[in-house]
């Protein structure tokens, strides 16, 4: 394929579900054009069908999306540590909260697991942030935290 190929869209050919999130993904540079890899948009040399430039490309994607790699992503960016200041708690008490919540949301392949939307909180200082959000929301009835 011509690297300058027309956009899916122009073609009326129908996204999949995985490129519709990457053209929607605020920190993929993808514009939607075929034959350009779907993190940083640059012209795919490889006439393999992929999506990615490199595998580079397809880590950094993962590593914002896919729910078990982006929370062990968060887990190694905070030291292994919770965010709260002075909180002492061990590394095995460690959980990781998604700062906009996923209210039932779900784990699937998700720009809510973007690494700026995850904080690593002890399972105390999650619990705690969880009822102010319910709190926020008007005391809905919702989950505790799952352990992860
Ligand atoms: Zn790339
Ligand atoms: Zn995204
Ligand atoms: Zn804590």
């Amino acid at each position: 394929m011509r690297a300058d190929a027309p956009a899916p869209a122009e073609v009326g050919r129908p996204l999949t579900a995985a490129a519709q999130l990457r053209l929607a993904c605020e920190l993929s540079t993808w514009a939607g054009e075929a034959g350009r890899c779907g993190w940083c948009n640059k012209p795919l040399a490889s006439a393999r069908r992929t999506a990615w430039c490199s595998d580079r490309c397809r880590r950094a994607f993962a590593r914002n999306h896919t729910w078990t790699l982006a929370r062990a992503n968060a887990r190694r960016r905070a030291r292994y540590a919770c965010s709260r200041p002075g909180c002492a708690a061990g590394r095995r008490e460690l959980e990781v909260n998604h700062i906009d919540p996923r209210n039932g949301g779900g784990y699937g392949e998700s720009c809510a697991h973007h690494a700026d939307n995850l904080e690593v909180l002890c399972h105390a200082h999650h619990v705690e942030v969880t009822n102010a959000q319910r709190r926020h929301r008007g005391g809905a009835a919702e989950q505790p935290p799952l352990r992860r």
